[in-house]
């Protein structure tokens, strides 16, 4: 035991920037334990399993069979003991996505291993497994450390660490594996995309607008604009989905979704510990508000002390003269 485990993930027929991310750790933590770097490619992500090794895995395995081409957990759980048992990694990295957390939980079960979610940084400590995760909103950050000897399953939240870097010419070996029958437990009938569904978890930039927009006119009048241009996704506080002016896909927060993006605009919102919960991860934070105390400042990478009336509009014409 000693090596690291990926479960990729794909967006279309490209692997996800989650799995690039933890590609890049993982090299890292795979060369300090002394083990190879793996990835694993189940069912419809198999189309990605080479690019796994451009981007640093040394060996790539793949499971296919008709039960996996949707999500299950008990599908994922046996094509993931199936290279478990092949490779005996000492950690194994996935993305803490809601299906990841699904599919973690019922991994560590079967293997009777260690389970952390949403770590923010993974170390090797005196030859032990070290995760962070921050709890209660972000206020208390939790350290958790392993015994050796048993796996670690840990559900990486997004944007924690850098990506691997490419390595076009890289190839490895790509092994198949096989299952043997399997009748899952949970069926999945139909998938019935959500009309109108927002991926904020998956955004890059998020402008999200709060109370201080005043109105639910103003609120789209200011703020889906500016992220439009910005090519970002838009979010809001809970006071406003509350108060009906925007759906709660788009609700930020402790209640809604966790997000860490790049760049993250906050207009209007007093940054309440719930609000903060959700979104004090993101890379660099941009708070609008007239109030000089409101608590966003302190986690805000850049403040702006002013109107979100006056502000925004000149945001968003500012941000398309640069751009044409
Ligand atoms: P407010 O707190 O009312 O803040 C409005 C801000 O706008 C103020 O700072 C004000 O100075 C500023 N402002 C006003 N006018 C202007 C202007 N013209 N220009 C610029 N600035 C202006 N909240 C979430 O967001 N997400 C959650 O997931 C969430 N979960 C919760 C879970 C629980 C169990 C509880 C109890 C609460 C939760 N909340 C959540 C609610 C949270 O506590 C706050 O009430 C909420 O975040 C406040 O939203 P807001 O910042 O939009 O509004």
């Amino acid at each position: 035991m000693g090596g690291v485990l990926v479960i990729l993930e794909a967006i279309g027929t490209d692997l996800a920037a989650i799995s690039r991310e933890l590609l890049g750790k993982g090299r890292q933590l795979a060369d300090t334990l002394g083990g190879p770097l793996a990835a694993l490619a189940i069912g419809p992500t198999t189309s990605v399993a080479a690019q796994a090794g451009a981007f640093g895995a040394d060996q790539v395995y793949t499971v296919q069979a008709p039960v996996l081409a949707q999500y299950t957990t008990d599908g994922y759980v046996a094509a993931a003991m199936a290279a478990v048992q092949t490779c005996n990694p000492a950690l194994i990295l996935a993305g803490s996505s809601f299906q990841m957390r699904d599919f973690g939980a019922a991994l560590a079960t079967d293997l009777n291993a260690g389970l952390v979610v949403d770590v923010t940084d993974l170390q090797v400590v005196d030859g032990a497994l070290q995760a962070t995760r921050p709890s209660h909103g972000g206020n208390v950050i939790n350290t958790y450390r392993f015994a050796a000897g048993k796996p670690v399953v840990a559900l990486v939240r997004k944007q924690s660490f850098p990506e691997a870097t490419a390595q076009p010419d890289r190839s490895v070996p790509i092994t198949e594996l096989t299952i043997s029958d399997l009748t899952p437990r949970t069926e999945v009938v139909s998938v019935v995309p959500k009309a109108g569904a927002v991926n904020l978890t998956d955004a890059a930039i998020i402008v999200t607008g709060g109370r201080g927009l005043g109105n639910k006119d103003n609120y789209y009048r200011l703020i889906p604009p500016l992220a439009e241009v910005l090519g970002g996704a838009y979010g809001a506080s809970r006071a406003i989905v509350d108060d009906g002016w925007v759906p709660y896909e788009h609700q930020v927060g402790q209640t809604g979704k966790t997000v860490s993006p790049k760049l993250y605009i906050a207009a209007g919102v007093s940054g309440a510990i719930q609000h903060l919960a959700g979104m004090r991860t993101s890379r660099t934070i941009v708070a609008i508000n007239k109030d000089p105390e409101a608590p966003i400042f302190r986690i805000a990478t850049f403040g702006v002390v002013g109107d979100v009336n006056e502000i925004l509009p000149l945001l968003t014409e500012e941000v398309k003269r640069r751009l044409n």
